[in-house]
Order: C-alpha cells, then sequence, then structure tokens
C-alpha cells in the first residue's frame, strides 16, 4: 500500500514525493491494522501489514502489483481524476485506483493473482451497487503472445463486452511497459481453449477495435482439433450424457458425429459447454431427425436450448462485466452456420427448411472430409 492513516486521523502517502518520514505509527484506513513501512532496495516504499488479515483489498501486494498500480494511478490521470487506494468506507472495501471522469466514476483493480470466484463477482457487484464502474486489468503475465491460448475459468470472469463495443475483450497491463494489451477472445471452442488476437496501446478502453483477422491456418487446426475429439476427447468421463443420448436415441457414436455438428459462431464466449457438445444436444433436438423439407423454427430450437441449459447439459459462463448476455445470440448463428453448409434455407425471418437428410452411415474419413469441406464455408466474422 502506498497510502496510510495516522494517529490523528490524517493520510499520508508515499506518492506525494515528500521526505519519507520514519516516525510511526501507520496504520490501514480500512482495517485499522498497524502497518509497517518498507524500504528497500528493490520495491519502492511502501506499507504492509503486520498481520495478513486485512480483507479491504483483493490483492496480495507484489512488486509488480504495486508498480502496477503506481503506473496506472499516474497513466489514467489524462482520462479524468485519479486516487490511489481509494477506501470505501460504507464496504470497508480498497480500490486500486479511483478514476473519476466527467461521466463515470471507475473502480480499477489490477488483479494479478487469482482470487475466489464469488470473491470477484461480489465486489464487482458491490461496485455497481455503488455507481462504480468496475475495471478488472489483469496482470499482462497471464496470457501469452500466442494465437492458440489457455483461458482459466479465472480468466474468464473477466471478460469485458461493454454496449457499444463490437466485441468481448480482456483488459490487461504490464507496468514495465506501462502498455495495455487487449485480448480477444475470436474463437474459444472448448472450455478453456481459444484462438485470441491481441494489441497493445497506451490508451485505456478503446472504443473501435482496429480490424484484424485470425491468420488462415484457425480452420486447419480446427479440423485438427475435431478428429482429436472424434478419436480421444468423445471418450472422456464428462461425455458420459451425451454419449448415451447419442447412441441410445439416434444409433450414432460419438467418434461418428454428424459433421453438422461442431461448426464455430462469434458468440460461443458465452458458453461454458464446449461448441461440439451444446451443438451436439440441440441438432438431435431440433434438426437431426426432422424429415427433409420440415420448417424449423428458430424461436423454438432457442425455447429447447432453454431447456437443455434447465437441465445443466449446457452450461452458461458466468460473465459478471458483460452488459448484455444474450446468449441465444450463439444459437441464432448456429442456424445460420447450418444455412451456410446447405443443411438449411432461410425462407423468412426465424423460418427455416431443412434441404437434405443426414448421412448417419457415413464412415470416418468420409466424416473427416466433411469437417473439411464445412469449416470452408464459415467465417467468425
Ligand atoms: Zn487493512
Amino acid at each position: 500500500m502506498f497510502i496510510a492513516k495516522r494517529e490523528d486521523g490524517s493520510y499520508y502517502s508515499l506518492l506525494d514525493g515528500k521526505p519519507i518520514p520514519n516516525s510511526g505509527p501507520y496504520f490501514c484506513p480500512a482495517c485499522d491494522g498497524k502497518l509497517q513501512m518498507k524500504v528497500g532496495q528493490k520495491r519502492r516504499p511502501h506499507f504492509a501489514h503486520y498481520r495478513a488479515d486485512c480483507n479491504a483489498s483483493t490483492e496480495r501486494e507484489s512488486l509488480y502489483h504495486l508498480e502496477g498500480k503506481r503506473q496506472l494511478y499516474y497513466l489514467l490521470k489524462k482520462y479524468g481524476n485519479t486516487t490511489m487506494e481509494h477506501y470505501v468506507i460504507e464496504t470497508r472495501q480498497r480500490i486500486d485506483v479511483l478514476l473519476e471522469t466527467k461521466n463515470r466514476r471507475y473502480a480499477v483493480e489490477f488483479q494479478c493473482s487469482t482470487i475466489p470466484a464469488t470473491l470477484m463477482v461480489e465486489r464487482t457487484k458491490s461496485y455497481f451497487s455503488q455507481n462504480l464502474f468496475p475495471l478488472w486489468i489483469l496482470s499482462k503475465k497471464r496470457f501469452q503472445n500466442t494465437l492458440h491460448q489457455t483461458i482459466s475459468s479465472f480468466e474468464w470472469l473477466y471478460l469485458n463486452y461493454p454496449t457499444h463495443s463490437t466485441t468481448p475483450f480482456f483488459i490487461s497491463f504490464c507496468p514495465y511497459d506501462k502498455k495495455f494489451t487487449y485480448i480477444i477472445p475470436y474463437f474459444p471452442y472448448s472450455q478453456q481453449k481459444a484462438f485470441i488476437l491481441s494489441f497493445s496501446t497506451e490508451n485505456l478502453y478503446v472504443h473501435s477495435f482496429p480490424s484484424m483477422k485470425l491468420p488462415f491456418y484457425w480452420r486447419k487446426r480446427w479440423v485438427e482439433y475435431k478428429r482429436k475429439w472424434r478419436y480421444e476427447y468423445c471418450l472422456y468421463n464428462g461425455m458420459i450424457a451425451l454419449k448415451k443420448y447419442s447412441y441410445q436415441h439416434y444409433g450414432v457414436s460419438l467418434t461418428q458425429l454428424p459433421a453438422e455438428i461442431g461448426l464455430p459462431v462469434p458468440s460461443q464466449f458465452f458458453m461454458q459447454t464446449p461448441l461440439i457438445e451444446w451443438q451436439a444436444w440441440l441438432f438431435y433436438d431440433c434438426i437431426f431427425t426432422v424429415p427433409t423439407g420440415s420448417i424449423i423454427h428458430l424461436p423454438s430450437v432457442v425455447q429447447m436450448f432453454e431447456r437443455r441449459v434447465k437441465e445443466g447439459k449446457i452450461k452458461i459462463r458466468t460473465l459478471p462485466l458483460v452488459e448484455r448476455v444474450d446468449y441465444t445470440n450463439a444459437v441464432r448463428q448456429y442456424v445460420e452456420a447450418l444455412v451456410a453448409i446447405g443443411l438449411l434455407s432461410k425462407k423468412m425471418e426465424n423460418i427455416y427448411v431443412k434441404r437434405r437428410s443426414i448421412n448417419s452411415n457415413a464412415n470416418m474419413e468420409e466424416l473427416m472430409k466433411q469437417d473439411e469441406r464445412f469449416i470452408k464455408a464459415i467465417s467468425l466474422v
């Protein structure tokens, strides 16, 4: 911490550039616990609790966190007034940096360590209830500079999708290069794996993103993944319910899942259930056995989907920072993808017609060729 309370109730900041006194005592503005001033070679002078039982902040103060917080305090001044370690009396919470702009007050948290999901969700709710807009910034160290990333369930909680934005994104920050990096999960195809795009800038909170495209080989990677799914992943324990359903009702083993299942959709980020699995439930429920020429009514497909969500077969991600949670978009996009591969045709708004039957006797080689052919018709933008 950089701010401490003195015995007379006044505050002392180590960021003011005033000479550092060696007289104490100093107290935590949140819990009143006694603090020690740490002046060392490596770290910037800061305060630390003697006892580690203060719950005012969500963050253990590592060197990286302290430095990040300090950089953010100065960097964000170009957007409005910043206050270091703003203490909210009502909730006994300490915000890393409070940013007050003309229109909004932001609670800026530089989150480096992993904290329990419940704590993050509670804190986010508490900020919203106090009319504070939470801005959770993750440590840059969490993300690698690769196209293909693992995004943990902890990190997913921090996904932003403001109403003005065309795409969801994570914000990360590195105190050493003083830049924000925006990470866009373009195609999260399983619970934790995603194809991402990212870019770095000195600006916080961009309103439009530079146009970026996934490199052409994402489709090839997806086909490879689907092959692995057929041979290996479909045998996993978590797949038992789907496996039973597929085999007992339709006589299809998951290895020979129709290639029409597992078509990438832009709104996949709403889904905790992997792409192939939720589409399999939906495909069996609404499309597989329907005779050719039949009408498929989108609202009924959405209704069926909602039923599977209620049953717990399909899980939606918890996204506390997303303003418009509209996961049914993913359902509509899947139906549109089935149009793109020629299985359905669109008659009018919400009304589709099934154009051909599904070959349920296709062998593995044929199925994998279809996987390859179908992905070429799919676009994620
Ligand atoms: Zn404290």
